[in-house]
This record gives structure tokens, sequence and C-alpha cells, in this order.
């Protein structure tokens, strides 16, 4: 490709993205193909002779749109958004066109100095002190696994690395039965084992962990000859928000000489509105946060913050320095790619730089509040039609629902039924999850364009269609 046309195809590229987010509200929100159709149309083997752009572009319209799934619709209501504010689209066209890899100072000096800054804006905007720092990561998963091999450096007196984890104690790590699975993954890959992942009970309102029992699952340990290396809390869970109490369980931590991880994924970007920080009092005391601006705050996928007090324990942990990668350098520089588990790392910072230029944080946090108004509305709207219960309250903007059938030891399936009966409608995309051992229907509103009369229409396609399908059922 010549100069002139990457210029005309980036330009076409361009239109295209536009045209496509303009016109999402008319498309159904899930793609509506069959498993291995789109598969069943692309060549088997890659061609020999150059192929012409018009005809790779032409194919890209008609083989693998239809397959995608609009995250960017703004009636996507399903598991979290993945919003990708417009701007934060055109500082990725930039970061794309550069195409820097960003590991050290040296390989892109504005690149690391950028991240400095941003992920102190963001440390100020979520009301954090002073001293965290953080890294850009690809996703929470990355900046979770992180912090479990921190905990298990730290734990180890960091000989873990250097000599494996055979004849060492065994590490117990806490967390509660909501936490996400990137905890399970987190703790395969550390080499530490799903059965030393203990899960405490948790109760109340948020579904929180019980101190008691994390107390005394601790001491249990201790006991049993186990050692006690660290504990992940929650904030916002993914199936129904599930929220520790952090001043709590990082009050048991500290007595207890444990690390503190907390995954805020979803929910830390609510919490650039002051009102919403009462679900992470204490975080101030955490050893590590991760919250995604990927999700709710609009910096297109992927970019997760990695928010740490010492960063000291990280490199420690994961800093390899070979002799081509020593910067030998002058002070105060940072290379990145020691805070984190891959080496290479893309330049994340300029989207998130764009994104609270252009948008402001008032506008972003009118933004989150909106959608957590929007939810409650329909939250209380739907607990008003007769068969609707609510099973949890909104958490922030995220709530769940269940449709009573007549027959009610058919509730499952009949719920599993609206569900998939909603998606195949392709208004909205909705997803379900389990609480208590029942399916019960999740509804978030977080898309970055979403508007009051789209939670309007998530109402009415929610309750005409479970109308219909019990209709059916009865007939
Ligand atoms: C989405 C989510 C994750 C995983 O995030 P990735 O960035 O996809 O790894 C972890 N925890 C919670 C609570 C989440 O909502």
């Amino acid at each position: 490709m010549d100069s002139e046309e990457f210029r005309d195809w980036s330009r076409r590229a361009a239109d295209w993205g536009v045209d496509y987010r303009a016109s999402l509200r008319d498309k159904p929100v899930r793609s509506k193909v069959q498993p291995g159709e789109t598969g069943s149309r692309i060549a088997l083997s890659a061609p020999e002779a150059p192929e012409p752009m018009e005809d790779i572009f032409a194919d890209f319209e008609r083989d693998i749109v239809p397959g995608m799934t609009h995250w960017q619709h703004p009636r996507f209501f399903a598991y979290f958004p993945a919003n990708a504010a417009p701007v934060s689209v055109v500082a990725e066209y930039l970061v794309s066109a550069m195409a820097a890899q960003c590991m050290l100072w040296q390989t892109s000096p504005a690149a690391t100095e950028l991240e400095t800054k941003v992920i102190d804006w963001l440390r100020q905007a979520l009301g954090l002190p002073e001293d965290f720092s953080g890294v850009i990561q690809d996703s929470a998963s990355s900046a979770t696994l992180s912090a479990v091999l921190v905990m298990r450096e730290r734990a180890l007196q960091w000989t873990g690395n250097r000599e494996g984890l055979s004849g060492q104690p065994r590490l117990r790590i806490y967390c509660s039965d909501q936490v996400h699975t990137s905890i399970d993954r987190a703790i395969w890959v550390a080499g530490i084992g799903e059965e030393n992942l203990v899960r405490i009970p948790t109760g109340g309102r948020w579904r929180s962990m019980v101190p008691a029992a994390l107390e005394e699952a601790i001491e249990a340990d201790r006991t049993a000859g186990f050692m006690p290396a660290g504990v992940i809390a929650s904030v916002g869970g993914t199936s129904v928000g599930g929220t520790d109490d952090i001043a709590a369980v990082i009050d048991i931590a500290r007595r207890n000489g444990l690390y503190v991880h907390v995954d805020a994924a979803w929910a830390g970007s609510a919490m650039i509105c002051p009102e919403y920080r009462h679900f992470w009092f204490g975080v101030e005391y955490a050893d590590s946060v991760v919250f995604n601006p990927h999700k709710w705050l609009g910096a297109q996928f992927d970019c997760s913050i990695h928010f740490i007090r010492d960063p000291e324990s990280l490199v420690r942990t994961l800093a390899i320095r070979p002799e081509y990668l020593k910067t030998h350098g002058k002070d105060g520089i940072i290379n990145y790619s020691e805070w984190t588990v891959p080496l290479g790392r893309r330049f994340r910072a300029l989207k998130l730089w764009f994104l609270l230029r252009a948008h402001g944080l008032e506008a972003l946090r009118q933004m989150i509040r909106n959608h957590v108004r929007w939810s409650e509305n329909l939250a209380s709207r739907l607990a008003e039609v007769p068969g609707f219960e609510i099973v949890t309250e909104p958490m922030l903007s995220l709530f769940s629902f269940r449709h009573q059938p007549c027959d009610e030891t058919r509730a499952d399936e009949h719920n599993l039924a609206l569900v998939n009966a909603i998606n195949d409608d392709g208004r909205i995309y909705l997803t379900q999850t389990r609480v208590d051992g029942r399916l019960a229907i999740r509804f978030q509103t977080g898309q970055f364009e979403v508007t009051e009369a789209d939670v309007d229409t998530a109402f009415d396609v929610i309750a005409e269609i479970a109308a219909r399908i019990t209709a059916d059922a009865t007939r």
C-alpha cells in the first residue's frame, strides 16, 4: 500500500466508522449469525498473490460485520459495557499509525511520561491518596495476576521466582464467593492452586464477605500450617455487583500482615463521583487496586489501571533487566514493562488523555449518575409489573430480576427462554446469571451513548416479550 492508498483507505475506514456508529440504533444488538457461518465464508488459506483493497473491504462489510455483536450499541445492557467514546477512537487511530512499542522510557519517552500523568489524573479523580502510583495494563485479569504474584513473592520472602513453589509452605489467598473468574485464573497461573483460594461466604445487602469468617479462615489456616499471603476484595462483582466492606477486610488483612488487592474493574469508574465512594470506603489503605476505564469510562478497550501503593514490590516481583533492556539512564526514568507480566506495551495513555480532556470529569460524572438513576428507575418500574421480581437491588447501575412463570418449578427454564427471546428480538441485549442457585436476568445501563429513551425501550421490550412467552406457554 503506497502513501496515497494509505491516505484514501484511512479516510474510508474513518468514514465507515462514523457511519457505523450512527447506524447502530437500527441494528440488532447481538449478532444473528449461527455458529460456523462466518468461518465458512472465509478462504481456507491465505492468498499467494495480492488482492485488491476494494475486494477486501467489500468482504469485510459483507462477511464480517454481520457477525459482530455491537458493543457500542446504545441499547447494549448485557455484561458490562466496553465503551469506546469517539474521541478515544480518534486517539487510537493515531496510536495505531505511530505503532510504537512502549516497553521502556527510551522506546517512547512521551508514552511513559503521559502514562504517569494520566494515571495521576485518574488517581485524583477517584479520590485516591497521593502515595498511589500505577501502570496501565491490558486488562484487569493481568493486573490481578500481577497482584497475586506480588502476594506470593512477598509471602515467600522473594524466593518463589528463583526456587519455584515445591517445598515451600502452602500459600493461601482469600476472597469472597462473588469474585470474577479472573481471580481463579490468577491463582492457577501463579502456581498457587485453586484449592488454596479460600472463598469466604458473603452476606448482607451487597453480598460482602463476612469479616468474622475471613478472620476465622486465616486463623484456621495458620493453625493447619498454611501460609496466608493476601486478600482479594471485590467492589462491584460481575454477577450482581458483590461488594466487600473494604475497611473491614483491610483491617483484618493488616493485622495479619496480608497484602490486599481490590478488584473494582467495572465499579471503579463510578468513583469519579464522590457520592458513590462509600462503596469502597477504606480503599486508601489497600496495597493494589484495579479498575478498567475501558468498561464504563469510555477509553477504548483495552485500558486497565493498576494502582499500587508500593511499586517497589511489583518491580521486585516482575523486573528482569537483561543487559539490552537496561537504559543506563537518568534518574527518575520509569520502564513500565517492569511493572507488568508482558514486556511489550501499547501506547494506551493517549486515549485517556484525549477522553479526559475532550469530555472533562464533570460530563463523565453526569453520564454515570444518569446511568445509575435510569437503572434504578427501571428496577422500580419492573417491580410494579405483576409477575416481575427484583432479585438483587441496583448496585450502581446493575440489578437482576426474574419473571414468574405460571409453573414455579419451571422458573429457570422460563427465564432462560425469556432472555433468549429478548436477545433474538434484537432491540436490546441482556445476559443472565445465577443468584443463590437460581437463574436471574442481569441488567446494567452503561453504554456511552445510551439515553433515557433507550432504557424506556428496554422496559417495553422486557414487558412485551415476557407477556408474549407467558401467553405462548399457556396456550
Ligand atoms: C470485567 C471484570 C474483570 C475482568 O476484566 P478484564 O479486563 O476483562 O480482565 C474482573 N473483575 C471484574 C469485577 C470485572 O467486572
